[in-house]
């Protein structure tokens, strides 16, 4: 199925399985959900930003409509960041630069490149806007790098009443701002943390034995700056493994093998039979971090196109057994399977990150546009990895239950309470809100 019959056929099936009938047509990225917006407004200023805010009855902040699940769902109005995306100032002291919400990493990595600086990591696509990204707790990889919530340094909000709040980084609140999941009001503007801009050359392995992550995972995590490992969970082998290193670091040498996988001789996309095309150059050719840290090019369809996307976070301390969990139980779910991604995150301080105080490693999925058989195998692997304290993407499929989300985030309840008091009418609030939270 292609990517223009699979958004149809998800939009048919999703509209009549809704008691609301949606008065837009429009998808999110993948096509498996048809908002249930009577309409979509996109303001260009924060006037019309506050006077779409005061209008509707349950609005909901739109980023770039790259999540998967219901989180930017509204059943009143979508009120799309699209148009906010500007870079507003750097502060060179500071080394923060401030945006607009709705800015995609992909534009803001060229004009920061342009003025010499950088960001510290970026996600797997650089098409997302930064504050549905940090919404979600987005990621990218690297041991020493947090997810990209954990460059913000300041954050504007508009409230309900359209009045705007502003917290920075040493407020009691912030680390509960940043990953908001759309709860707490309208994000206007961010200041993100940057460094100077650096460059990255990309290196790619093909079949390293997931025995050797037994004695070497950390090894082969430290190796780069950012790692990810891709399997698609057949003898026992990680197909590929993608090593991003900084042009500065000392071990940048290339070399043929490493722990037993062999050099891609060639460019290589994660899901085989799709052309490396639209991928990041690897090969070891240096480039611009922003054009290296992604997997995919901002002008090409990131992953699969077509497809559906679960991922699970886990301790980076039980890494090999949850990896290990998941390849016992792989016969079932792999029919429905395009690729797994496996990446690490440093431990950061926000309260619903899902590296809120530790390390983390995250594994990913990306489905075959199946939404029955992928929400039929969920279960089975969040059951595999509960005995790991398992935590979902917010932005993508998950069944765990609210419960077991709560108790697994130490500040839920302090989340919960800063939602009450920002937003006490529940303005904010959805389906998948009134659900999770
Ligand atoms: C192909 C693909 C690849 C992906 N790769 C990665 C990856 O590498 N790592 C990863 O972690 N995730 C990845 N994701 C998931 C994606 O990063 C998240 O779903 C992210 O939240 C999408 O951002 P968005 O701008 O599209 O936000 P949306 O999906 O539009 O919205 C997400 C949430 O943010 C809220 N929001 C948006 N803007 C604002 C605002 N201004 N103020 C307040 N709330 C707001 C929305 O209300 C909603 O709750 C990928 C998704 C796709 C489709």
């Amino acid at each position: 199925m292609n990517r223009q019959e699979f958004i149809k056929q998800s939009s048919i099936l999703f509209m009549a399985s809704q008691i609301h009938i949606p008065a837009t047509s429009e998808t999110n990225w993948a096509g498996n959900l048809t908002y249930s917006a009577k309409k979509i407004v996109y303001p260009t200023s924060i006037e019309e930003l506050r006077k779409e805010v005061l209008a509707a009855k349950q609005p909901k902040a739109l980023g770039s409509k790259h999540s998967f699940n219901t989180i930017a769902n509204s059943t009143d109005t979508l009120i799309s960041t699209s148009k906010l995306d500007k870079l507003l100032s750097i502060d060179r002291q500071k080394m923060w630069v401030w945006v607009e919400s709705g800015i995609k990493y992909g534009t803001l990595g060229l004009l920061l490149d342009k003025e010499g600086f950088a960001l510290h990591n970026l996600a797997s696509l650089p098409h997302i806007s930064v504050a549905g990204a940090c919404a979600t707790a987005t990621h990218g990889s690297g041991d020493k790098n947090g997810n990209l919530s954990s460059a913000v340094r300041g954050i504007e909000m508009m409230k309900a009443d359209g009045t705007l709040e502003r917290w920075e980084q040493g407020h009691p609140d912030f680390n509960g701002v940043v990953v908001n999941l759309g709860a707490l009001g309208i994000v206007t503007k961010m200041a993100l943390a940057i460094q100077p801009k650096f460059e990255v050359s990309q290196f790619v392995f093909e079949n390293l034995s997931m025995n050797q992550l037994k004695d070497h995972f950390d090894e082969i995590y430290q190796e780069g700056y950012s790692v990810s490992m891709f399997t698609h969970w057949e003898k026992k082998l990680i197909n590929q493994l993608w090593i991003k290193k900084r042009t500065d670091a000392k071990n940048i040498h290339p070399v043929n093998t490493y722990f037993g996988a062999t050099a891609a001789s060639t460019h290589l996309h994660p899901i085989k039979i799709n052309s490396p095309v639209n991928c990041t150059d690897q090969m070891g050719i240096s480039g611009p971090w922003y054009e290296r840290l992604p997997h995919f090019k901002m002008g090409f369809t990131p992953s699969n196109g077509a497809e559906l996307q679960a991922e699970y976070f886990v301790p980076r301390k039980y890494a090999y057994q949850a990896i290990m969990a998941v390849e016992a139980i792989h016969s079932i779910f792999v029919p429905y399977l395009f690729v797994t991604e496996i990446r690490s995150m440093a431990a950061d301080e926000l309260w619903l990150s899902p590296a809120y105080q530790q390390d983390t490693i995250a594994i990913h999925f990306t489905w075959k546009p199946d939404t029955k058989n992928v929400m039929a195998v969920l279960p089975k692997i969040e059951a595999a990895l509960e005995p790991y304290e398992v935590k979902p993407h917010w932005g993508k499929l998950f069944t765990l239950s609210p419960q077991k989300l709560h108790a697994r985030y130490p500040k839920f309840k302090d989340f919960q309470a800063l939602a009450k008091r920002l937003d006490p009418q529940g303005h904010w609030r959805n389906e998948f809100l009134n659900r999770n939270l």
